[in-house]
């Protein structure tokens, strides 16, 4: 039978740390979800370190993971499919198939894509990746949560406006995307992270986000922790801005944790004391206490 709340979630493994699949599981699981996570990459560490190591999977790998669970029938138990950090344009290319797999098992398949190809300017997978989202990928989403700089990637347009942005939603909008999700952006107030949304046919809203832990301090993994908490939410509430809310609002608390556990000197923040303080945070990913509201535009 099809499973109500049960996710295939594509992303990183690390094995010290919270991103890509480290950081969804728990929240998810928290939220009510059966988690399955299959691992792109499996990392002693975030690549915002000193060093990394690790293998990286093949698309053969993932083909014969995907055997196996449809060797059981398995497929169809998917509710949710949730991708994120993927390396390798042959493994991208894969994961379209099984897109296509997942919704002939299940026709009702919810897949939230987290397009995630760089920062600030700055692309962090092989550039190979780009036309395969844009063109094969993005195309089969019910959610995208790309960042500014990807949005300018996938529309070959700069957004360095407000209405840059409702442009590029539309952009998405009409290759039927339903939700649209920017969750950070630069146009806001100095300070303030200014993040958007935009559903097909329905509501234009921004949440204005106070910045937290002084100009140069970065967090990895909350792009990925956004994702999947607005996936949960997404299943559970009607309306949208309820759900952009409550995902704020869990990440937000995670962040202020984070940044209290910091140490108390002026050296530079190392890479594993800016990790997201994430299982001391069960409270307020379970109950999230909205405080930031987001405007209807
Ligand atoms: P990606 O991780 O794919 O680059 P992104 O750039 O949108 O996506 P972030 O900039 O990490 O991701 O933002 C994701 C969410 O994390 C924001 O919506 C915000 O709630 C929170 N966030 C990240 N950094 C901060 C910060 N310094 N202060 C407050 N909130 C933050
Ligand atoms: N996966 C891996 C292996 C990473 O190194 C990173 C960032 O460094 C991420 C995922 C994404 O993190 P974020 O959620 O901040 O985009
Ligand atoms: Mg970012
Ligand atoms: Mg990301």
């Amino acid at each position: 039978a099809a499973a109500t709340k049960r996710v295939l979630s594509i992303q990183s493994h690390v094995v010290h740390g919270y991103v890509g699949n480290k950081v969804a599981t728990y929240p998810l699981q928290l939220l009510g979800f059966d988690v399955d996570p299959l691992n792109s990459v499996q990392f002693s560490n975030h690549t915002g370190y000193k060093t990394f190591k690790g293998p990286i999977s093949n698309e053969k790998e993932l083909v014969t993971i995907i055997e196996g669970l449809e060797g059981n029938e398995l497929l169809g138990h998917y509710s949710h499919l949730l991708t994120g950090y993927i390396g390798n344009p042959l493994f991208l290319r894969e994961v379209g198939i099984i897109v296509q797999k997942l919704r002939q098992a299940n026709p009702n398949l919810v897949y939230v894509c987290d397009p995630v190809m760089g920062d600030n300017g700055q692309l962090y997978v092989p550039k190979e990746l780009l036309p395969i989202y844009r063109d094969e990928i993005i195309p089969l989403a019910d959610i995208i949560t790309p960042n500014q700089y990807e949005v300018e990637l996938l529309t070959g347009k700069e957004v360095r406006s407000e209405t840059a942005v409702w442009e590029a939603m539309d952009w998405f909008h009409k290759r039927q995307i339903k939700t649209v999700v920017i969750s950070s952006s630069d146009l806001g107030q100095p300070g303030v992270l200014r993040a958007f949304l935009s559903q097909l046919n329905g509501p234009r809203l921004a949440i204005d986000i106070p910045k937290q832990g002084g100009k140069d301090l970065v967090f990895t993994g909350t792009g990925d922790l956004f994702a999947s908490l607005f996936l949960a939410h997404s299943h559970a509430c009607e309306d949208v801005s309820d759900v952009f809310e409550k995902t704020i609002a869990s990440l937000q608390a995670v962040i202020k944790r984070t940044v209290a556990a910091l140490p108390h000197n002026d050296g530079p923040v190392k890479a594993c004391e800016r990790e997201l303080k994430l299982v001391q945070s069960k409270a307020e990913i379970e109950k999230p206490q909205v405080l930031l509201r987001a405007q209807r535009l």
